[in-house]
């Protein structure tokens, strides 16, 4: 018990979320003896699209991962859910983990024989306590007006995920136009109520798992997977489209402009961001309410990519 409290002690130190579920899935994996652990975390919910995404699995080197679990399955449940599969003598346990009554991921365990309820009622409060750990430290990098991730969370995102997917990511930069006028004209609540409505549309039109982040003032970030320049600039060009024909409240009319460039591995996320602030840059400088794509205006002479010796690229 004196190590559980100390690991749980520990474990409210970390800041690092990827940390903190390696140190969390690693407790309760020892604490029951399980065979297999799996701990999944929700993603999406733009368009009411909901997602588990696999975080990690123990032991890391375990092919056969379990069933991915039902969402709905354990939406409304506050306490563990035992499922066991008849052909197999192995229990599965499955943990809602919440934040705020939200589910925000589950812990999915395997193990020779059925916990006890005694084993089960411990793991669902350590559950809790990481539960509200971690959802303190995700406020942080939600923005309070959009409820969007903010650039810290851009940030973590980017470290944790691009690093795999890269190869075919895309980074689109889009700021409101003449958004200063919105505020002086119509006051700051309706020029708040326009970044609410703003941020909404673009997860409508453009929702990704994630992919979305107001990254500061009236400027936002989306990241979209799996896409080629032509696909993104169609997707893009679609969103500033729905952008011009939305009427907002009180302050009608409003327009975008869109500078978007592709995600190279040796990116972080502030090189990504700045090739795609310099497409946007001329987007602003040839009109404004138009997307720009950074490789296209390198390709044409507009931009000048500074090349090293080598044919390396330098970032600055
Ligand atoms: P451009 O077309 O060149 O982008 O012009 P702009 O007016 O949109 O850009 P500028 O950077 O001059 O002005 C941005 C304004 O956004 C200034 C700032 O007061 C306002 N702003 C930043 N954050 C918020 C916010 O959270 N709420 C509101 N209402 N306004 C904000
Ligand atoms: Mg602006
Ligand atoms: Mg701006």
């Amino acid at each position: 018990m004196t190590d559980i409290l100390d690991t749980v002690a520990d474990l409210t130190y970390l800041r690092d979320k990827r940390e903190l579920e390696t140190v969390f899935a690693d407790l309760i994996y020892e604490l029951v003896g399980a065979s297999c652990l799996t701990l999944w975390r929700v993603v999406g919910g733009a368009g009411g699209k909901t997602e588990m995404q696999k975080r990690l699995t123990l032991p890391s080197s375990t092919e056969a991962a379990p069933l991915r679990p039902e969402c709905p399955h354990c939406q409304d449940k506050q306490r563990a859910l035992c499922l066991e599969a008849s052909e197999n003598p192995a229990s599965r346990h499955v943990f809602p983990i919440n934040n705020d009554s939200r589910l925000t991921g589950l812990i999915e365990v395997i193990r020779p024989q059925r916990m006890t309820q005694r084993q089960e009622r411990m793991v669902s409060n350590l559950v809790r306590v990481y539960g509200n750990h971690a959802g303190v430290l995700d406020y942080g990098d939600r923005d309070e007006l959009t409820g969007l991730l903010n650039r810290r969370g851009f940030n973590s995102y980017f470290k944790q995920t691009m690093l795999a997917d890269a190869a075919s990511s895309i980074i689109a930069v889009a700021d409101i136009d003449f958004f200063k006028r919105i505020n002086d004209e119509f006051g700051h609540l309706y020029g708040d109520e326009v970044l609410i409505l703003m941020g909404r549309l673009m997860e409508v039109c453009l929702g990704e798992v994630d992919g979305v982040f107001r990254f500061g003032g009236e400027e936002f970030l989306v990241i979209l997977q799996n896409t080629s320049l032509d696909e993104a600039a169609v997707r893009l060009e679609a969103f500033r489209a729905a952008v011009q024909a939305a009427v907002f409240p009180q302050v009608g009319r409003v327009t975008i402009s869109i500078g978007f460039a592709a995600i190279r591995a040796s990116d972080t996320g502030a090189t990504a961001f700045g090739r795609a602030d310099e497409a946007l840059y001329v987007a602003k400088q040839q009109g404004r309410n138009q997307v720009k794509c950074y490789e296209w205006l390198v390709q044409d002479g507009s931009l000048r990519e500074e090349k090293k010796t080598g044919g390396q690229i330098e970032l600055f």
